[in-house]
C-alpha cells in the first residue's frame, strides 16, 4: 500500500471530525505559521520569528503559530530517556520528549508580548489536540479549536507547542519525529486557515535535498501526491502525515525560509497568490509538467536476509505474519527464484530502528520458519525517483537502471508505484546515485 493509501482511514475519521465545526465570524485572514527547530534554536532566533509574526499581525492577519523544540533539543531529550533506563512505559518517553516544545512556545509568546503583540502559549493538551493512544507516533483524532479561535478572533496570537497531543487517557502523546509539521496542518484544517506556512532552514522544496546536491532546483509548486511520495521516501522537509492531511483537507500549504529578513517579505494577503517558497497544491494547479519532479533518499532502513528458506507456500506468510504481530512495518521484499525448487533466499527491508527487534523475532521462530542463516545490515540506502508524469511516460525505470549500472551501482531490490521507482543500494553509493539520477532526469539547476 502506498503512503496515501495507508493513511486513508485515519484521514476519513479526521474529515468527519472537522466537518461542520467552528463557523468563523471574522473576515480577517487566518494564518498558521510553523517554525522548525533551527528557526527557534536560540532566543535571538525566536526574536526573528517574532518579527515574522508581527509583520503578519500588523497587516491584519490572525495568526496561530506552531513551534518545534530548539534544534537538537528533542535528540537530547530522547538520549536522556535512553540513559534513564529501558523504556517500559512509553507514556513517560512522551512526557519527556514533548517538553522541548513547551519551552519554545512560552519563549515565543514572551518575546511577542515584549514587542507589543498580544499572545499566549498553548500546550497540546490545552488546545486540546486529541490523539490516539500510540505513544511516540500518535495520530491526531481531532482538535477542539473553539477557545483557540476565540483568542485569535480577539487579536491574540496563539503560540502552540507542536509535536504534542493528549491521549484518550489524558496523557501527553507525541506525533513522531518531525511531527510539528503535522500539528500545524491539523490546526490549519481545524480553524479553516487561509494558508499554512511552514518556515524552515531552506527556502522551499527542492528537486532533491539541497544539502546533498547543491545543484538542486527549488520548485515553485509541487503536487500533494508527489510531495507525499517525496516525504515518505525520505525528504524530511515535511512530515509525511502533514502532507497527507493537507491533501485531504485541501490546506493551502507553503514551505518557505525563516531566514528571509522579516521586513523584506510581504505579509500574506488573501487571494494575491504570491508564493514565497514552494506551494504544495493539487496536480492541476501545477504549471511545470515534468516526467520526474524529484529524487529522494533514505538511509534509515535496514536489510534482512533469510538464507535457504523452503520454497513452498506459507513460508512468507509465516515470516511476515510474525513481524506484523510485533508491529513491525516491512518495506521492500525480494524473494529470489530458487535453482532447485526447494530452497530460496528471502530479503526485505525494515526501519533500522526496528532491526534488533526483527532479528530477535526471527531467531525465536527459527525452528518453525526453517532457515539456514539470518543476516541483517544497515549499510543500505533507498533512492527514489518521483513524478506524476511517470503515469503517462514509459521508460523511466529502464533509464534509471541503465544510469546506475553505468556508474557500477548494484541494485539489491526494487519497488515501484504509479508515480515512483525506488531502488535499494549500498549506502556508500547513495550520494552518487542521487546526483546521477538528478542529472539524468534534467533536474539540475543551470
Ligand atoms: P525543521 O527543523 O524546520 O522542521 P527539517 O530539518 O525537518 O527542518 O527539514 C528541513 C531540511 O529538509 C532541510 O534542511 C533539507 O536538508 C531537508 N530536505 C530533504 N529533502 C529536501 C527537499 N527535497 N527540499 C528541501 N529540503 C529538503
Ligand atoms: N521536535 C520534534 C522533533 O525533533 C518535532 C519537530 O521538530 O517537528 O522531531
Ligand atoms: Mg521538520
Amino acid at each position: 500500500m502506498n503512503a496515501a493509501g495507508s493513511e486513508h482511514c485515519a484521514a476519513a475519521a479526521l474529515r468527519r471530525f472537522f466537518r461542520n465545526r467552528y463557523v468563523r465570524s471574522s473576515i480577517m485572514p487566518l494564518l498558521v505559521m510553523k517554525f522548525g527547530g533551527t528557526s527557534v534554536a536560540t532566543v535571538d532566533k525566536i526574536r526573528n520569528v517574532a518579527a515574522h509574526v508581527k509583520r503578519e499581525t500588523d497587516a491584519g492577519n490572525r495568526c496561530a503559530v506552531v513551534v518545534s523544540a530548539m534544534a537538537g533539543q528533542t535528540n537530547q531529550l530522547v538520549q536522556w530517556v535512553k540513559e534513564a533506563g529501558s523504556v517500559d512505559d512509553e507514556r513517560e518517553y512522551d512526557a519527556v520528549v514533548s517538553s522541548g516544545e513547551q519551552v519554545t512556545a512560552g519563549l515565543l509568546a514572551t518575546v511577542l508580548r515584549s514587542i507589543g503583540v498580544k499572545a499566549r502559549s498553548w500546550q497540546g493538551w490545552q488546545v486540546p489536540i486529541r490523539t490516539d493512544i500510540v505513544h511516540g507516533s500518535a495520530r491526531i483524532a481531532g482538535i477542539g479549536s473553539d477557545e483557540l479561535l476565540e483568542g485569535l478572533e480577539g487579536g491574540e496570537v496563539g503560540v502552540i507547542a507542536g509535536f504534542q497531543g493528549i491521549s484518550p487517557e489524558g496523557r501527553i502523546t507525541t506525533l513522531g519525529r518531525g511531527g510539528s509539521d503535522t500539528s500545524a496542518v491539523a490546526v490549519a484544517a481545524a480553524i479553516k486557515a487561509d494558508q499554512c506556512d511552514i518556515y524552515t532552514d531552506v527556502d522551499g522544496i527542492y528537486t532533491t535535498d539541497p544539502r546533498m546536491v547543491p545543484r538542486a532546483r527549488r520548485l515553485d509548486k509541487i503536487s500533494y501526491e508527489e510531495m507525499l511520495e517525496m516525504a515518505s521516501l525520505g525528504a524530511k522537509v515535511l512530515q509525511t502525515r502533514s502532507v497527507q492531511m493537507a491533501m485531504v483537507h485541501g490546506v493551502r500549504l507553503q514551505v518557505r525560509s525563516s531566514f528571509d529578513p522579516p521586513e523584506a517579505v510581504p505579509a500574506f494577503q488573501l487571494g494575491d497568490g504570491t508564493v514565497a517558497g514552494t506551494l504544495v497544491c493539487d496536480e492541476d494547479e501545477k504549471v511545470e509538467q515534468r516526467v520526474v519532479s524529484g529524487i529522494a533518499y533514505a538511509k534509515d532502513e535496514a536489510k534482512v536476509t533469510l538464507v535457504n528458506v523452503a520454497d513452498k507456500p506459507g513460508v512468507a506468510a509465516g515470516v511476515f505474519g510474525r513481524l506484523a504481530d510485533a508491529n513491525i512495518n516491512v518495506d521492500m521484499i525480494v524473494q529470489n527464484v530458487s535453482d532447485d525448487g526447494r530452497f530460496t533466499d528471502l530479503t526485505f527491508t525494515v526501519l533500522d530502528s526496528d532491526l534488533d527487534k526483527v532479528l530477535a523475532v526471527l531467531k525465536d521462530a527459527k525452528a518453525e520458519i526453517g532457515y539456514k542463516e539470518l543476516n541483517g545490515s544497515t549499510d543500505i540506502a533507498k533512492v527514489s525517483v518521483i513524478g506524476v508524469g511517470m503515469r503517462s511516460h514509459a521508460g523511466v525505470a529502464a533509464q534509471t537502471f541503465a544510469a546506475l549500472a553505468e556508474k557500477g551501482i548494484n541494485i539489491e531490490a526494487i519497488s515501484t508505484s504509479e508515480i515512483k521507482i525506488s531502488v535499494l543500494i549500498d549506502a556508500a553509493y547513495a550520494e552518487l546515485a542521487v546526483r546521477t539520477l538528478h542529472t539524468l532526469f534534467g533536474l539540475d539547476a543551470n
